[in-house]
């Protein structure tokens, strides 16, 4: 069933003293419920530009974003990027804890929960530990658990996996498709490598830039019942 669906989408950034930029040019995407969705192409084509519009957090351009379920701001909507962005002085913990404390939720089922969300990417026993204390792997699935922390309606992501060595990617990449497994998400993943896209991609959407368009749509279903 159709969850999201991006209908002529031109962004076109303005600059005081510069040139404008048109960062997506007519773009239009369908997306399904639990759909896997990679954005590929080269540095500039406007995957982070399209992934904002997706996230609400630019709401200053032409066409259409409709949802099935409108989401609730910054509840319905986890966002990971690049860098991880945990606050160093929070534990791990405190970390996942953060968007889920001060809603009226007590104290134990926070607890539970964080629990039930580091159990999924193996890191229960680092629960007290810090950020410094951590690998870049180990962070990122923070991160990730981080954003399903509210049980959000999608995952957005932003080169995830960009900062990492080959090794820990293709572990946090089997994390991913562990974690779609059992949560069946509906994720946006924007990534510069086309081994990953073909790796976790049930749609894989390819860019070109100067302006950015969408240049094919391969539906590459893959066989995760
Ligand atoms: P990608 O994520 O594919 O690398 P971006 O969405 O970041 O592409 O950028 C698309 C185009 O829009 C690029 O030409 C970039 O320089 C430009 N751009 C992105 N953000 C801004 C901004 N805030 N102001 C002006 N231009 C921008
Ligand atoms: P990436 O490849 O996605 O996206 P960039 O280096 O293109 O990383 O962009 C990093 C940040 O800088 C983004 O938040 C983007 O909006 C901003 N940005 C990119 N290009 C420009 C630009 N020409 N002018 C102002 N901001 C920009």
């Amino acid at each position: 069933t159709q969850f999201l669906s991006v209908s002529d989408i031109t962004k076109v950034y303005k600059a005081a003293n510069r040139q404008s930029v048109t960062a997506l040019d007519d773009v239009s995407l369908d997306i399904d419920d639990g759909q896997i969705i990679a954005l590929i192409g080269p540095s500039g084509c406007g995957k982070s530009t399209l992934l904002r519009m997706i996230a609400g957090l630019d709401d200053d351009y032409q066409g259409e974003i409709t949802w099935a379920t409108p989401p609730k701001p910054g509840r319905d909507i986890g966002f990971v990027f690049q860098e991880h962005a945990l606050l160093p002085w929070r534990t791990v913990q405190r970390n996942v804890a953060l968007g889920l404390e001060g809603k009226g939720a007590d104290k134990a089922s926070v607890t539970a929960r964080v629990a039930e969300l580091l159990a999924m990417v193996g890191l229960q026993d680092f629960a007290n530990s810090y950020p410094s204390e951590l690998s870049g792997g180990m962070r990122q699935r923070v991160a990730i658990v981080r954003a399903l922390a509210y049980n959000p309606q999608i995952l957005l992501m932003d080169e995830p996996f960009g900062a990492l060595d080959a090794i820990t990617r293709d572990r946090l990449q089997d994390d991913l498709l562990r974690i779609w497994e059992q949560t069946k998400k509906t994720i946006v993943l924007v990534t510069h490598s086309v081994e990953e896209a073909a790796y976790l991609a049930d749609r894989v959407v390819v860019m070109s830039a100067r302006p950015g368009r969408i240049r094919a749509i391969h539906d590459v279903p893959l066989p995760r019942e």
